[in-house]
Parts: structure tokens; sequence; C-alpha cells
């Protein structure tokens, strides 16, 4: 496994990899659910690279940047048991230089939801990934279901901006007791850890009234509230029901594919989940 760091390294080691070429952007500090998109690229690429790079521009101003947790030995050492060929852990002074000003912005899917709590946020994260895109040029990209609004901005600007590449999106790692692995579930102290499973038990307390026959939007969203109101240490930013595609909220009925999804806080840490549902109605995997 090789490690670069500035944009002419990344672009000499890439030269000479094995075609198709899988990227896994992370941020780092890595679990079990960046392990399963860089095992998805493994098995559907010849060369697997993956990038590391806590990317300030994503970040507001009262966010986490400073503490979010970082260990590139440890990290390092496991892509190097995945066999990844390439690893790439650019400085914010090289991503970033002085007089840096070209952004990219997507504009309606980034709207709501994460985008509407979080000013700025995607517009840092597609930024980032177009760099990303424009200097590895992979043939697929690979993003967690865990960051849903994430996946669909990534995918409007691969189409709108023309990046010859597939993007995959594959399905959230989850803890035994159901937590979505994150980072950021790291600043969580034991009895935090212990609530932080209301945000799988209201989304499945949400699934389980549809499964049962609810398709009233406001009903599905009452649901996910309350249960996310029922702990004492959980204070709820924003519970949704949206279309899976245009991510605008559903008003009256669910009919087609459904994002259930929500921004959790416990403690200080803010949480992020959501689950699809409708998806019988569709051929599998889309
Ligand atoms: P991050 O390091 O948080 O920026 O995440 C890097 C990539 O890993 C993103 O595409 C995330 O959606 C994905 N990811 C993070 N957590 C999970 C998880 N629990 N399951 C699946 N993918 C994840």
């Amino acid at each position: 496994m090789e490690t670069v760091k500035t944009i002419s390294e990344l672009r000499a080691a890439r030269l000479i990899l094995p075609q198709p070429v899988g990227l896994v952007p992370t941020m780092g500090y890595l679990h079990e659910g960046h392990l399963s998109l860089v095992r998805a690229a493994r098995s559907e690429c010849a060369s697997v690279v993956v990038s590391i790079f806590v990317n300030p521009t994503q970040f507001g101003p009262t966010e986490d940047l400073a503490s979010y947790p970082r260990d590139l030995l440890r990290d390092l050492q496991l892509l190097e048991k995945e066999g990844v060929n390439l690893v790439w852990s650019p400085d914010v002074e090289d991503m970033y230089p002085p007089g840096f000003q070209t952004w990219v912005t997507v504009e309606g899917v980034a709207r709501p939801l994460e985008g509407s709590m979080r000013p700025g946020h995607f517009r840092g994260v597609a930024t980032v990934v177009a760099k990303l895109f424009n200097a590895v040029q992979p043939q697929r990209a690979y993003f967690g279901q865990k960051d849903a609004q994430q996946a669909v901005v990534i995918r409007q600007m691969v189409r709108d901006l023309n990046f010859n590449l597939d993007v995959v999106v594959c399905p959230i790692v989850r803890e035994p007791d159901g937590l979505a692995m994150s980072s950021r579930n790291t600043y969580l102290n034991p009895e935090e850890r212990r609530a932080a499973t209301v945000l799988y038990r209201s989304l499945s307390a949400a699934r389980q009234a549809y499964q049962a026959g609810e398709r009233d939007a406001d009903r599905l969203r009452q649901i996910m509230a309350e249960t996310i109101q029922s702990e004492p240490l959980a204070r709820l930013q924003y519970v949704s029901c949206a279309d899976a595609d245009t991510l605008q909220e559903i008003t009256g009925i669910v009919s087609g594919r459904a994002l259930l999804s929500m921004a959790v806080f416990v403690g200080k840490t803010r949480l992020i989940d959501n689950f699809v549902i409708g998806e019988e109605n569709h051929a599998p995997g889309n």
C-alpha cells in the first residue's frame, strides 16, 4: 500500500494503478462503516484509493472541526489489511492554497434537511469531492447511505458537471444495538451512548407503523419525534419524511420511496440517521 500527501505525488501514483479505480472519500478515524465501502470497492475495482481529509470547508464556525477525531496511523493499519492500493491524506494548505476562490454549489437537493441546519456544509462537501474526483479520476466512487442527502447531492453534482464515473451508495453499517456507526460516536459518554439508540428506535417505530399500513407523512414524523422526546438525554433538531429522490418533504400520503431522517443532539453530540421506506415497489438496487 502506498501513501501520498501532495497532489503531484497522488497524480504520479495514480498513473500506474490498474483500472478501473475505485475511490472511497473519508475524513478518517475509520470504522466498519468506512471499511464496508472499501470492501465494496475492492470487490468491484482493480484498485482502490482511499482519501483521508478532514475538510474544514464543510464545518460551520460553531461545529467540531478542531475536536474531530484523528488517528492516521491506525487508519493506515486498517486500510493495509483491506488490500487498499493507495491512501491520499492531503494537507489543508495543499487542498486550499492561499487565494482559493472556486466553489461548487448544488442547489435544490442541497437546500432542505442537513442543508438548512448546516449552512455552507454541502458547498464544502461538493467542492472537496469535486477536487478529489479531478485529482484521482476514479471510474467509481463509494459513499455511505448514512449520509443520505450527501449521496443525493454528489449524484446530482456528478450528473450536472459530467464527471465520468459511477457513484455507488452502500448500506448503513450499525452497532449491534442499532446505532449507526460514526466517527462522532466516540464523543458519547457511556450514558449518552445508551441514549443514542433512540434514533434507531425512533426510525424503527415509524417503519413499523408504515409496514402496518400507516401512510400519513405527518403521523410518521410524529411517531419519530415522540420517540426522540421520550429520551431525556436527546434533543431533536429535525425529523423528516421526504421524497427519497427530490428530498422534498412529503405532505399528505406517502406513496413512492420515502426517506425517514433525523438529526438529534445527544448531550453535545449531533447524530444523524435514516431509513428508506417503500422500496418494495422498486427493483432491487434502486
Ligand atoms: P466520513 O468519514 O464521516 O466523511 O464518512 C466517509 C464515508 O463513509 C461517507 O460516504 C459516509 O457516508 C460513509 N459512512 C460513514 N458512516 C457509515 C456507516 N455507518 N455505514 C456506511 N457508510 C458510512
